[in-house]
C-alpha cells in the first residue's frame, strides 16, 4: 500500500511521491521566539514529529527543517518591556522551546536556522525577486508585487477582489501599488535592530525567511511542507508566491497543514482565560499525556482541548506503561520470544492506519487494543507457554509502534511514579493521612479485624485509592 497525504493544494488524498525517490525533503515553520509555547504549537510540533519519524520507519532519508522567528516586530516590543536585548529575550525562548519538544518527545529537527543567522542569504533572495520584476522599493521598504503571480492565493483558496474590498483600509501613508501588499524588507525604524542592505538599514519581513532557508536547506523544490492551518494565508500564500517569483518553480509539492487546538469548544485565546502554555499543562499532567491526546485525533481535525480529555489520556498513558512493567515481570520469569507473524500482521495494521495521511487516531485505536490484549495475558493463570509468547508479542508490538509516534519510550515504573505524583496534586489529597490509612488497614488485617480492614479500604477508594496487596507488600495508587 501507498502512503497517501492530503494536499491543501490541491484539496485531495494524494499518493505521496517525493521529487527523489527514497529522501524526503521536509520543511515546517517554526515558532517567534518571544514567550512560552502553548499547546496549540504543540500540537503542530508533535504532529510533525510523528510525520517525520514515519517517514523515517517507512525507509525515506528524511531532512527535516524547522526555523526559528528571531526578528520581528513581537520580539522587538516583548525585549524593550521586559528591557533585555533581543537576542537575549530570543536565546532565551529557544532554549525554552527545546525544553517544551523534549518534555514532550519531539525530536530536534536536522538543521533548526535562525533568521539572523541568514540575512545575506535572504537579502539575496529579495534582490533576486526585483531583478525578475516581482518587486517594488519603496522608500526604504521592499514590496512584493502580488499581481505579477497570477496564482496568488491560490493556496488559500482566497479571493482576490474580497480581499481588496477588505483591505483598503490596511494601505497605511505608504502609496503601495496595490491595496493588497506584503513587505519583504522594511527600513529600520529608530531602536530597532537592523541590517545594511541595498535599500538602506533594515530587516527582512516575516515571510522571506522561510522562501529562502527553505530554498537552502532543501533546494528550490522541496517534498512537504508543513505548518498550522492559521499559517495557510497569508504566510504560506506569501512564501509560495515569493519561491515561484524566485525561481520560476512551484516550489513545495505537498502541503501539510494541522488544525487548531480549541478548549472546551472555544477559541483559545489569552482574553478568555482559556489559554494554555506547554509548561502549564505539563505541570499538572504528564508530558506524554498532552503527546497521547493530541495524537488521538486526526491531525487535520480540530481538537478540543480540557481537563476530562487529558486526564483521561493520562489514564491510558499509564496503563500502556503499567502493561509494558507487568510484561517484562512476566518474561523475567518466563522468558520468549514475539511470534513473528503476528508481529507482522500488528506491523501491518500499524502501517495501513498511518499511510492514511499519518492517521495517527486509528493507530492509537490499535495500540489501546494491543494494551488491552497484553493485560489479558499477563492475567492469564498458569504456566501456559502460549501466555509468555503472547505478553512477549504485544510488549514488542507496542513499543515498536509507540517508537514511530513517539509514545511508551519512557521508564515504565518512574513515568508510573510521576503520573501518580500529578495526580496526588491535582487531588488535593496528602500523601501521609493516605499512607496513615493503609497502614490502618495493615494493622487491622494483622490482627484479623476484617472487617475493620474492608471498612478502610472502602474509605480509600471514596477519596480515589486503590489499595492493592503484593507479593512486595501493600502498595497504593490513585485511580
Ligand atoms: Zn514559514
Amino acid at each position: 500500500m501507498a502512503l497517501k497525504v492530503f494536499n491543501t493544494l490541491s484539496r485531495a488524498k494524494e499518493d505521496f511521491e517525493p521529487l527523489i525517490p527514497g529522501k524526503v525533503r521536509m520543511y515546517v515553520c517554526g515558532v517567534t521566539v518571544y514567550d512560552y509555547c502553548h499547546i496549540g504549537h504543540a500540537r503542530a510540533y508533535v504532529a510533525f514529529d510523528v510525520v517525520q519519524r514515519f517517514l523515517r520507519w517507512r525507509g525515506f532519508d528524511v531532512t527535516y527543517v524547522r526555523n526559528f522567528t528571531d526578528v520581528d516586530d513581537k520580539i522587538i516590543r516583548r525585549a524593550n518591556e521586559v528591557g533585555v536585548g533581543v537576542t537575549e529575550l530570543t536565546d532565551r525562548f529557544i532554549a525554552a522551546f527545546h525544553e517544551d519538544m523534549e518534555a514532550l518527545g519531539v525530536a530536534t529537527a536536522d538543521v533548526e536556522p535562525r533568521v539572523t543567522g541568514h540575512i545575506p542569504q535572504i537579502i539575496a533572495t529579495i534582490q533576486r525577486i526585483l531583478d525578475r520584476g516581482h518587486a517594488y522599493v519603496l522608500g526604504g521598504d521592499v514590496y512584493f508585487d502580488i499581481q505579477s503571480f497570477p496564482a496568488y492565493l491560490g493556496l488559500s483558496g482566497r479571493k482576490l477582489d474580497d480581499m481588496q474590498a477588505g483591505a483598503s483600509d490596511r494601505v497605511g501613508e505608504k502609496a503601495t501599488r496595490h491595496p493588497m501588499f506584503f513587505a519583504l524588507w522594511k527600513a529600520a525604524k529608530e531602536g530597532e535592530p537592523y541590517w545594511d542592505s541595498p535599500w538602506g538599514r533594515g530587516r527582512p519581513g516575516w515571510h522571506i525567511e522561510c522562501s529562502t532557508m527553505s530554498a537552502l536547506y532543501l533546494g528550490e523544490v522541496f517534498d512537504i511542507h508543513g505548518g498550522g492551518m492559521d499559517l495557510v494565508f497569508p504566510h504560506h500564500e506569501n512564501e509560495r508566491a515569493q519561491s515561484w517569483a524566485a525561481s520560476g518553480r512551484e516550489f513545495v509539492r505537498y502541503w501539510l497543514h494541522n488544525g487548531f487546538v480549541q478548549v472546551d469548544k472555544e477559541k483559545m485565546s489569552k482574553s478568555l482565560g482559556n489559554f494554555f502554555t506547554i509548561r502549564q499543562v505539563v505541570e499538572r499532567f504528564h508530558p506524554e499525556s498532552l503527546r497521547y491526546f493530541l495524537l488521538t485525533t486526526h491531525y487535520r481535525s480540530p481538537i478540543n482541548f480540557n481537563d476530562a480529555a487529558i486526564g483521561e489520556a493520562e489514564n491510558r498513558v499509564e496503563y500502556l506503561y503499567d502493561g509494558i512493567a507487568a510484561a517484562r515481570a512476566v518474561l523475567e520469569k518466563a522468558p520468549a520470544e514475539p511470534d513473528a507473524a503476528e508481529l507482522a500482521a500488528i506491523r501491518d495494521r500499524f502501517a495501513s492506519a498511518m499511510d492514511d495521511d499519518f492517521n495517527t487516531a486509528a493507530a492509537i485505536a490499535g495500540l489501546a487494543e494491543d494494551a488491552r490484549g497484553l493485560n489479558e495475558a499477563v492475567a492469564m493463570k498458569g504456566k501456559d507457554p502460549r501466555k509468555s509468547v503472547r505478553v512477549a508479542t504485544l510488549a514488542r508490538a507496542i513499543l515498536d509502534q509507540g517508537a514511530v509516534m513517539g509514545l511508551c519510550q519512557r521508564d515504565p515504573a518512574a513515568t508510573v511514579a510521576e503520573i501518580q505524583a500529578r495526580k496526588l496534586a491535582r487531588s488535593g489529597l496528602d500523601r501521609a493521612v493516605i499512607d496513615a490509612l493503609v497502614g490502618e488497614r495493615t494493622a487491622a488485617r494483622a490482627a484479623r479485624d476484617f472487617a475493620a480492614a474492608d471498612g478502610v479500604r472502602a474509605k480509600l477508594l471514596a477519596m480515589g485509592v486503590q489499595v492493592m496487596d503484593t507479593p512486595e507488600g501493600t502498595r497504593w495508587k490513585l485511580a
